[in-house]
């Protein structure tokens, strides 16, 4: 046992979320009691709970608008994958993204290097074992190709695992009898799945959607909850031990002027466990894998 056999990260992923201006089409500067959420260009200021925030580029030296396939491929392997392909790849990995996906996941690195603690806390409902999706995003292809196992419904229950959501809110609308989860109720689980695993990863996309839809109103609803969702998160964790990254695939929701994907950097921000050594590391969507492997095993 190494001496970092305790340390631990959080990924805590957030679909869409940018760093634009502070204009009246950016649903971050006029939602209330969003922190840590609401940040601008070309703003200093000062990060709760002592986080460093580190403005990253998604662009990754390609034209185009950033997409999820393409940087959530970066995000989870530390390959630029639109480099890779020439171009951003939207929605669902194609068949060259999964190949890089199976074998350089941070999940099948950290395997290798003997760290088997890991947990994608997103529960599946059994509809996605039923029916296999013919598309399925990058985090699932990860999963599946580093042998690790998927949370269901029972885990869920169990408080073992989140939905996508974390409140449980469209389980329930889609007729599932899933107890609604407050934003601390959620950050307990994700709290106590990290003492239990090395490396735990969360995925909300719920951002992305609200940025597409251009749907102020429904951010004014969803934005709130998700900022205590996190905030709450850091007060349970352990931040001597614990290393808390947030990031994004590309902006969207920072920007509700229009449907698309902006080309903005988005927010990397590190709290807890060599955070500032972490920062330093970061520039770019292709830095957080090796920073996540440096973390756990240097
Ligand atoms: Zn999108």
């Amino acid at each position: 046992m190494g001496k970092n056999s305790r340390a631990s990260v959080i990924l805590f992923f957030i679909d869409g979320l940018g760093i634009g201006e502070p204009q009246p089409h950016n649903p971050l500067c006029l939602v209330e009691n969003i922190e840590p959420l609401a940040n601008f260009k070309d703003e200093k200021k000062q990060i709760i709970f002592d986080g460093i925030l580190i403005p990253t580029d998604p662009r990754l030296e390609i034209e185009g608008r950033p997409q999820s396939a393409s940087g959530q491929t970066t995000i989870l392997t530390g390959i630029n994958a639109p480099k890779f392909l020439g171009y951003h790849k939207q929605g669902f990995p194609n068949e060259k993204l999964r190949g890089i996906i199976n074998e350089n996941s941070v999940f099948r690195q950290l395997r290798n290097r003997n760290i088997e603690e890991i947990v994608f806390a997103n529960a599946y409902t059994p509809q996605f074992f039923k029916e296999t999706p013919r598309w399925k995003s990058a985090t699932t292809c990860a999963v599946e190709a580093a042998g690790l196992q998927f949370r269901k419904l029972p885990d869920l229950f169990g408080r073992k695992a989140l939905f996508h959501d974390f409140t449980n809110q469209i389980l329930r609308e889609r007729g599932f009898d899933a107890p609604l989860f407050s934003p601390t109720d959620a950050a307990k689980i994700l709290a106590d799945l990290s003492r239990n695993f090395r490396f735990t990863l969360y995925e909300h996309f719920i951002t992305d959607k609200i940025g597409h839809d251009q749907d102020f109103e429904r951010a004014n609803i969803h934005l709130p909850p998700l900022a205590e969702f996190i905030r709450e998160t850091l007060k349970l964790i352990d931040l001597e031990n614990t290393t808390f990254i947030l990031t994004s695939d590309h902006g969207n929701i920072e920007d509700l002027s229009v449907r698309n994907h902006t080309l903005n950097d988005v927010p990397t921000i590190i709290w807890g466990r060599k955070k500032d050594e972490t920062a330093k590391q970061i520039k770019d969507l292709s830095d957080i894998t090796p920073a996540i492997l440096q973390l756990l095993t240097k």
